[in-house]
């Protein structure tokens, strides 16, 4: 019987520099063969991550300035923008309306604005975007200052409601589920309503934890074992799937 080769795991969202061994848990990512979006929640992050994913298959480094952090490090903007064109990958990046976050809210709507602009003139750039209590004012603006069809994006830990979901798919968006979110009744009801094509898994490591300890890339399995579920395929099917979207994104933008 020939070998079958199992398709490649996706972690579309991991704060790879988060974690204590981030030079072993790159290796880590080349031996599972798990594709791994490393975002960086500040440019002032960009280079040693770069430095230590230089030689990496697997894993891509975003430039990011996360929300939670604007009201902080909103003068950071200048070196985001300076780095932009050494970057294929772009996030963390968005809005947080949170409890925690709304006061900065208007301040994160202007650097977000400005991301996007960027981006837009730049073209050809993937994104990773946080959400979180603002799905209608990251869609409205991403409507105002993203050209259709320049730049990618895949909304990560996506809680908005099934008509914001609507609108995001109209938009073009990808999705990337974690385990998290499959924990939630409401949340498993989005997600098996969201086009199969338009599916990706991350982790959002090291904020989520698998059997108790903190989720690396390689427990995406886990995510899809549930997604599976969800849309009642079988596991190694929805493997392929999330693959094959992935191989999709790579080759849907046009590169300026
Ligand atoms: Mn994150």
């Amino acid at each position: 019987m020939a070998a079958v080769t199992q398709p490649p795991l996706v972690d579309f969202h991991c704060h790879v520099d988060l974690y204590e061994d981030h030079a072993a848990l790159i290796a880590e990512c080349e031996r599972l063969r798990v594709y791994t979006l490393a975002v960086t929640t500040t440019p002032k992050a960009w280079r040693r991550n770069r430095e230590l994913a230089v030689h990496s298959k697997f894993v891509r480094v975003a430039l990011g300035l996360h929300p939670q952090l604007v009201a902080e490090r909103a003068a950071e903007l200048a070196l985001w923008r300076e780095l932009l064109t050494e970057a294929h990958y772009v996030g963390e990046v968005g809005l947080d309306a949170g409890p925690r976050f709304f006061r900065s809210l208007e301040q994160q709507k202007e650097v977000f604005a400005t991301i996007l602009r960027e981006c837009d003139r730049q073209g050809g750039k993937i994104l990773s975007v946080h959400s979180v209590r603002a799905v209608k004012a990251v869609l409205d603006l991403v409507e105002a200052h993203l050209r259709p069809d320049r730049t990618r994006l895949v909304l990560h830990w996506f809680t908005g409601t099934q008509a914001e979901a609507r609108r995001a798919i109209d938009l073009g968006c990808y999705f990337s589920i974690n385990a998290a979110m499959l924990d939630s009744d409401r949340h498993r009801t989005l997600v098996a309503t969201l086009p199969t094509e338009r599916l990706l898994t991350e982790t959002d490591g090291p904020f989520t934890k698998v059997e108790g300890r903190i989720a690396r890339p390689g427990d995406v399995r886990s995510v899809i074992a549930s997604l599976a579920a969800v849309r009642a395929v079988q596991p190694e099917a929805m493997a392929q799937t999330i693959a094959r979207n992935l191989r999709n994104l790579l080759l849907a933008e046009d590169r300026p």
